[in-house]
């Protein structure tokens, strides 16, 4: 029973925290908040490739305890599997995870914010546990590093790419920038796939392995990582082209990988001994059917997050329809937009404090080798104006700083953080 009006937050990595905290401080003492994660940790995964690149331990080194971080701002925490959400009668199931054998649990809320994910489906990419590597979590990427660090690769090409997302239509007629739209991805996130084909070709270099033209990058797509900005894109195969990485567009889908290779959905077949490969990104499945989803089982929302036939219930990041392409930056933007409409809610806000619609920027540093990193900065994707790459060692350094000082904040990284970043990469260094 809560005596203040309850606002229930359905998972806790970026976007799920950060919605938290932010519930919090813009609404103070006003409601009473509970997290809900089947984890108990902040998995920080955007480092889990320079980690591997640089041979270190990811498990040891991106995990943020998530206990004692929340109870600083009295934030209850249950560590469990969400089963079910029941949005006429306001309930979520759930069953708690700490030890097998618990009973299911529910919770009603006044509030509900979905930021669960999605699930990245390597299940669905035939003969990937035989076959394939990936950089998405621990597991992986300890076998990945331990592959390349540990005498397993054997000098062969390299394939690095995107099955294909499938985007629902929970997004369809949103309009972020005048005359822009939420458009349709083909890939889910192209950032890591980019990041890892210039960390490899440094990494064959400084282990005398081997030249860059070793490694094709490819994209289900007509261009791979569109989102970024047409213009930084070719900027950007532009180097990759002078350095002899291999491009390879419109695959439209992995069919299967093979010892040899992969063979794609247009009928092309690529040969490759190493294949790091990004899977189709989807919801889970309970979320699929509800009321509150797009075809595909990503929540609907308008450019305030908040679900248009359910207004009580919003969602922010990776489960959101309108998050796309699915990058922990625009989440981050999400979950503030998210509280500041709860805040508004329990009266602590008013309207022209709370309501900031959603102006998507992709923001992405991924790393280079060698101390060096490529900075990206852009909306046109959406109908906006902005387009910047910057390529050397200080968006390295940036990449690097920004998860200290995220873990030093516990997550609240100061509102300047972000725009120093910007300054410090654009016009300082620039
Ligand atoms: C290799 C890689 C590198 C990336 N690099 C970048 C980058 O540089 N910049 C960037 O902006 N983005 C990056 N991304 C994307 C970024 O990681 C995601 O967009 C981000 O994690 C989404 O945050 P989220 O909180 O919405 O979802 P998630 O991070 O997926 O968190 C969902 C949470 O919900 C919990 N959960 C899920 N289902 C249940 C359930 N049924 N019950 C209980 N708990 C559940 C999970 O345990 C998890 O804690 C990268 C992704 C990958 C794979």
């Amino acid at each position: 029973m809560h005596a203040k009006p309850h606002v229930l937050v359905l998972g806790s990595n970026f976007a799920g925290l950060a919605s938290a905290q932010r519930i919090r401080d813009y609404a103070g003492d006003a409601a009473d908040i509970t997290v809900i994660d089947r984890r108990d940790y902040l998995l920080y995964n955007p480092n889990i490739p320079v980690d591997i690149f640089e041979n270190r331990d990811p498990e040891l080194h991106e995990r943020m305890p998530l206990r004692p971080v929340l109870v600083e701002d009295d934030i209850e925490f249950v560590q469990a599997e969400v089963q079910g959400i029941d949005v006429d009668a306001q309930v979520v199931t759930f069953l708690p995870n700490e030890r097998p054998g618990a009973e299911q649990e529910r919770l009603h809320y006044d509030y509900l914010i979905i930021a669960l994910g999605a699930r990245l489906a390597y299940e669905r990419i035939e003969g990937f546990a035989e076959h394939g590597h990936t950089l998405s979590d621990f597991y992986h990427g300890n076998r990945l590093r331990e592959y390349l660090h540990e005498g397993g690769y054997r000098g062969g090409p390299i394939a690095i790419g995107s099955a294909r997302f499938h985007q629902g239509d929970g997004a369809e007629g949103l309009e972020p920038y005048p005359g822009g739209s939420i458009p349709v991805a083909e890939a889910a996130c192209e950032g890591p796939p980019l990041e890892a084909t210039m960390a490899m070709a440094t990494w064959l270099k400084d282990h005398g392995q081997g030249t860059p033209d070793r490694i094709t990058v490819f994209t289900p797509a007509e261009v791979i990582a569109e989102d970024a900005g047409l213009n930084n894109v070719r900027q950007f195969l532009e180097l990759a082209g002078s350095m002899g990485i291999h491009y390879l567009n419109k695959t439209i889908d992995i069919r299967r990988l093979t010892a040899e290779g992969i063979e794609f959905e247009n009928g092309e077949t690529l040969e490759a001994e190493l294949k790091i490969v990004l899977p189709d990104w989807v919801a889970h499945d309970f979320l699929r059917d509800l009321p509150i989803s797009d075809s595909q089982g990503f929540i609907k929302t308008d450019l305030l997050m908040r679900n248009p036939d359910y207004p009580n219930v919003f969602a922010a990041g990776d489960a959101a329809a309108v998050t796309v392409p699915k990058i922990g930056g625009i989440g981050h933007q999400e979950a503030d937009i998210v509280a500041r409409q709860v805040a508004k809610e329990l009266g602590r806000l008013d309207a022209e404090e709370a309501d900031h619609p959603l102006r998507p920027v992709i923001f992405c540093i991924g790393d280079m080798g060698d101390g060096k990193a490529f900075y990206i900065r852009s909306n046109t994707w959406y109908g906006g104006n902005d387009e910047v790459l910057k390529v050397g060692r200080i968006p390295y350094q940036l990449k690097m700083r920004y998860r200290d000082l995220f873990f030093l904040t516990h997550g609240k990284l100061p509102d300047w953080g972000l725009g120093l970043a910007q300054f410090t990469a654009e016009k300082l260094f620039g």
